[in-house]
């Protein structure tokens, strides 16, 4: 079932994370098949294989070829036919006729009794099915080897034609963020650019009148806006092309403006601050005029107030679907749960992902932890290792939802689910890196 932003039970008192999760990847859905009913190739780009880490892929790679391209060594030793072995401690005893390097093969062919020096990715001559490691033989002579039968079973040691990729089969499925393995697995094939999904223009502004530009001066009471700063950042890790709409003062008439501004040119709007209690009310009546937003209480902490909906095509429009828009919460930590936890996927599923969700892992509380229950916590912390080797994680510092400190020693977020109560010392807790995703 899809919900609009402003079905009353995502507008109830607390939205459990997860229903808003779903509100929002719902919504997306439908902008993804607005944009199919608009557009089709022009929002596929071609791009060179250096140009393409981050961005996502919009076709199947399908191999050219077979990967291997024929049957090779996987060792430096020996090669020679695998009939000679059995299960016994009897000694084989092989005659060295000629060596094969990688790039230079061996033409001839080995017999019975007979082996050939072989080096790891050297093509399998032939008459050769096994490949003994240089390591477990020994040699009488210079042009003999001799090892225990029972070391290796017969085809050990061989890579196989086709064992890693077969030739018109995907070598990488649409969707694939590209990392890059991914850039050196299409090298691999030959094939030199991607068809990737266009970049997602995003918009971001700061509203506030206490906020101030870098290199201005602050008089009593003004801030310097950080929030566009960490939005940057987070967004340049995703690879989009970002709009800075800048500060945007707490005046219907700027904000329309703006939001108008960003709706004609962007595919998604992001926005910090405005949406708290007493702000919303003030925001809400303009989101009324230019979209269908709903203003969300999530239980969790932090990043309770968020707004979430679409802006309302306007003339000229340049996004081939209506422009999806995130009110985050104005403090600073609070931008950036927010963003990890709803924006990032939203981001990656508009842009044609097919996996969004960020991995989770497990640590061991170093300390008890307090926890309300009923509500999702983000809590900032350090992932390390025991004296016993096993992970652990520590909180750093203050935990406010302005404290920004908090986040910046960080490296991890310790996330305690809705139903959970309070950590003892030594409860395993989930866990999620920031490296990679923030
Ligand atoms: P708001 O959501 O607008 O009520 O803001 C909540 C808190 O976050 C207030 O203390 C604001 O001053 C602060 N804040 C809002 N926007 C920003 C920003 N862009 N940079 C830093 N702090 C901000
Ligand atoms: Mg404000």
């Amino acid at each position: 079932m899809t919900h609009s932003p402003n079905d009353p039970i995502l507008l109830s008192s607390s939205l459990h994370v997860d229903e808003a999760r779903k509100a929002i990847s719902d919504l997306v859905k439908d902008l993804l098949a607005e944009a199919r009913n608009i557009t089709s190739q022009s929002a596929i780009e071609l791009v060179s294989l250096d140009q393409a880490i981050n961005r996502i892929l919009a076709e199947d790679l399908l191999s050219p070829i077979d990967v291997p391209s024929a049957d090779n060594s996987a060792m430096d030793g020996y090669a020679f036919h695998g009939n000679c072995l059995g299960n016994s401690e009897d000694i084989v005893s092989l005659k060295v006729i000629g060596t094969a390097y990688a790039g230079k093969p061996f033409e001839g062919n080995i017999g019975a009794g007979e082996c050939l020096k072989i080096m790891t990715g050297a093509l399998m001559p032939n008459g050769c099915d096994t490949v003994i490691p240089q390591e477990l033989t020994s040699t009488p002579s210079d042009a003999s080897i001799e090892f225990k039968q029972s070391l290796l079973k017969p085809g050990e040691n061989r890579r196989l034609r086709g064992e890693d990729l077969q030739n018109g089969k995907p070598a990488i499925e649409a969707g694939r963020l590209l990392r890059p393995s991914d850039l050196g697995l299409a090298a691999s094939l030959g094939i030199a650019t991607l068809k990737v999904h266009r970049k997602l223009k995003v918009a971001i502004l700061s509203s506030g009148d206490e906020l101030r530009t870098l290199g201005e001066a602050l008089d009593a009471g003004s801030i310097y806006d950080s929030n566009r700063y960490s939005l940057t950042g987070l967004l340049n890790r995703l690879d989009l092309e970002i709009i800075d709409c800048g500060i945007v003062r707490d005046d219907p008439v700027s904000l329309k403006e703006a939001f108008c501004n960003a709706a004609k040119v962007a595919d998604v709007l992001i926005s910090s601050g405005g949406v708290s209690v007493g702000e919303a009310d003030f925001t809400k009546q303009i989101m009324q005029d230019l979209g269908d937003v709903g203003f969300w209480k999530i239980a969790m902490r932090p990043g309770r107030p968020m707004a979430f909906g679409t802006l309302k095509p306007i003339a000229g429009q340049s996004s081939p679907h209506k422009t999806l828009f995130f009110g985050l919460p104005g403090n600073p930590v609070a931008v950036m749960v927010t963003f990890y936890q709803f924006v990032r996927a939203a981001l990656l599923q508009l842009n044609g992902a097919a996996q969004t969700e960020p991995p989770l892992t497990q640590a061991i509380s170093e300390s008890a932890i307090r926890k309300k229950p009923d509500r999702t916590e983000f809590q900032r912390a350090i992932l390390g290792r025991g004296k016993d080797g096993k992970p652990t994680v520590k909180l750093t510092g203050s935990q406010g939802a302005g404290i920004l400190r908090s986040m910046s020693e960080a490296n991890c977020f310790v996330i305690l689910h809705h139903d959970q109560g309070n950590i003892a010392a030594g409860d395993w807790v989930d866990v999620a890196l920031f490296d990679g995703l923030l």
